[in-house]
């Protein structure tokens, strides 16, 4: 609730902020955007007054000859003003539009620019944040907020710089008119306060559909995108929920249909007051001119530049108005770009570097609940791992045994207690240096569409020798069905975005993942089930291996089947919250009345 008040605290500010950004954005990628602006400032001012005040001076000759004057007198003049107004016409559109075409492209540029801030800011920030549902929301709002709902980095300069060339236009405008008609400018002024108030009512109505359907289009997205993505692909064939999926999309799609619906009513109630004093305001600006005219204080060549500079002067107020409104609303959209990217932290950040020694690791006390969990997960757990010590944990299903990682590898913070490196809390050390020190294989791991020496090597694919990786694949037991694919190592996993890609098995895909941890060579090896999805012969392998795969660095092994526990140093049961047994294989199964002793029987008649 904090959170979300201090985020609305600060929407409210960030008109400025925002505006800001995109200037700086601007300036560090593309500086020549700005004298690109003063040109076309210059182009557009001088196309907008030359159509107001040369045909008067060509109304004004014609009416010369019309009354009398030799049409030689005036011919020269008149084709000159003709020829002006023309030749201007021309060469500003010629301009504008090499202008327009430049600054479109770079728009793209910038786009990409926030679009790849995004992505590195949603790879970096706290891990709780990627099942948090606000911060999934916020990372939703800035993704669209910087796409057309904004416009972009552009389309809020352009905003900017309408309303610079608008004020300019108005200096010039207010000129025109003052002398001869100053009521001009009261009445149109007075339109426009109406028109601006109905108008900035609309942007209201936008901005908060927006906010509505923000959350509304992410689910929409899960419901009918998912379904095409081949993750899912099997399960929504083989139970056929496709229908279920296309179903929960149709309530988010009636949904945001009630918003649409809602906004487009309230928006079109106010536009017909717009046209209505629209209306207004030109019958009384023509009966005024009308009048002057009449009473011979203006001619009619003064009429039509009258008219035609009110025209420019109301249009320029407008676009001084709806610009700083379109600013305001299209930076509020971008705003959600710099929410996304200050969104708040959650785990404080330390940065003593970790030293490169034998660690001990110790947790102290720990309890932890999920955040916006309700039940305790893990109560009062105290355990000591020393250097090269392998340490085996088991429970059943749910026990904690992933959690107890996930808080060792920092991903979540501790609710109670603490957790220490080599004595100090890890909450001290650069998140960096101490993600550093872990080689984790979880249950649930990720292959990348890459290729299968990046997915083993990762970031440091560039420095990566093949025969490192190889040996990484040879223990783990997957280089040989390697070599055999048609690019060997360099073959790209999935087909997503090359056809000679290839789809690797459960097993073989867990053992590019054994060879990741292993490449990585870190001082901490933490194996999550790693065999579940391998068959007997490779699982006894990768026992048989073991000791080499970790040698003599700190192991971390999550398993079922007990009979791998035998090569751990230490066994931690967890059961009821907190580790119940702790010990060696032979202490535990010793313990006849023992959980393990219990698993370990269970299992043992099944290798007999
Ligand atoms: P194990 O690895 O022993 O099977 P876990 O550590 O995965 O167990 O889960 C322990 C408990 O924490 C379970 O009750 C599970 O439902 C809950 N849990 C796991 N992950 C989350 C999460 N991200 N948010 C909330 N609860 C979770």
């Amino acid at each position: 609730m904090e959170k979300r008040n201090q985020a609305e605290n600060k929407k409210k500010t960030t008109t400025f902020a925002t505006l800001k950004t995109m200037f700086q954005i601007a300036c560090k990628e593309k500086p020549i955007l700005f004298p690109l602006f003063g040109l076309s400032l210059i182009v557009e001012v001088t196309n907008t007054l030359l159509p107001v005040i040369l045909p008067k001076y060509i109304i004004e000759f014609l009416m010369a000859i019309v009354q009398g004057t030799p049409y030689e007198e005036v011919r020269n003049k008149l084709l000159w003003t003709v020829g002006l107004l023309i030749a201007s016409d021309f060469v500003c559109k010629v301009l504008f539009n090499v202008i327009n075409a430049v600054t479109r492209a770079y728009m793209e540029l910038f786009n990409r620019r926030l679009e790849q801030n995004i992505s590195a800011h949603a790879m970096a920030m706290d891990f709780e944040h990627t099942e948090d549902p606000a911060a999934l929301d916020q990372l939703n709002k800035a993704k669209e907020g910087i796409s057309w709902y904004s416009g972009g980095v552009v389309n809020i300069l352009n905003d900017f710089y309408t309303i610079v060339l608008n004020i300019c236009i108005l200096i010039c405008g207010s000129l025109l008119v003052i002398k001869g008609c100053p009521w001009l400018i009261v009445i149109q002024s007075v339109g426009l306060v109406f028109i601006g108030y109905f108008n900035f009512k609309n942007n209201e109505i936008q901005v908060k559909s927006f906010q509505r359907l923000s959350g509304l289009n992410r689910r929409f997205g899960y419901y009918f995108y998912q379904v095409a993505n081949f993750i899912f692909g099997k399960d929504i064939r083989l139970y056929n929920s496709a229908d279920m999926f296309s179903a929960r999309g149709q309530e988010e799609n009636k949904k945001m249909y009630g918003v649409w619906k809602q906004q487009a009513m309230d928006t079109m109630k106010n536009n017909q007051y717009v046209n209505i004093i629209n209306t207004f305001r030109d019958s009384i600006s023509y009966f005024y001119l009308g009048v002057l005219a009449l009473m011979k204080r203006i001619t009619v060549g003064d009429f039509t530049m009258y008219v035609g500079a009110a025209s420019a002067f109301y249009w320029a107020m407008y676009r001084i108005v709806t610009g700083v409104q379109e600013v305001t609303k299209h930076c509020s959209y971008m705003a959600e770009y710099l929410l996304f990217m200050e969104y708040p932290a959650v785990m404080p950040k330390g940065s003593e570097p970790v030293k490169e020694q034998a660690h001990v690791i110790e947790f102290k006390d720990v309890s932890f609940k999920y955040p916006r969990g309700e039940e305790y997960v893990l109560r009062h757990v105290n355990l000591i791992l020393q250097p090269g010590e392998h340490l085996s944990v088991v429970g059943l299903n749910g026990a904690g045994k992933t959690t107890f990682i996930k808080l060792l590898c920092r991903l979540y913070d501790v609710t109670d207690g603490e957790i220490l490196l080599d004595g100090r809390n890890i909450k001290e050390y650069s998140e960096e240096a101490y993600r550093k020190i872990f080689a984790p294989v979880f249950q649930d791991f990720q292959l990348f569409a890459f290729s299968l020496k990046e997915n083993v090597a990762l970031d440091k694919t560039d420095t990566a020798d093949s025969e490192t990786i190889e040996k990484a694949l040879e223990l783990s037991g997957v280089y040989e069905d390697a070599v055999k694919l048609e690019q060997g190592i360099d073959t790209i996993i999935y087909k997503s975005f090359d056809e000679k890609g290839t789809d690797l098995s459960g097993g073989q895909r867990q053992k590019v993942a054994i060879s990741r941890a292993l490449y990585k060579d870190a001082p901490v090896v933490i194996l999550d089930e790693p065999t579940a999805a391998l068959d007997p012969v490779a699982e006894y392998e990768i026992y048989k291996k073991f000791n080499e795969l970790v040698g003599g660095k700190t192991a971390i092994y999550i398993s079922h089947r007990l009979s791998s526990c035998k090569f751990c140093d230490k066994i931690a049961v967890f059961a009821d919250d907190h580790i119940k047994e702790y010990g060696t294989h032979s202490e535990l199964v010793e313990k006849t009345d023992g959980i393990y002793a219990e698993m370990f029987a269970a299992q043992a008649q099944y290798y007999v």
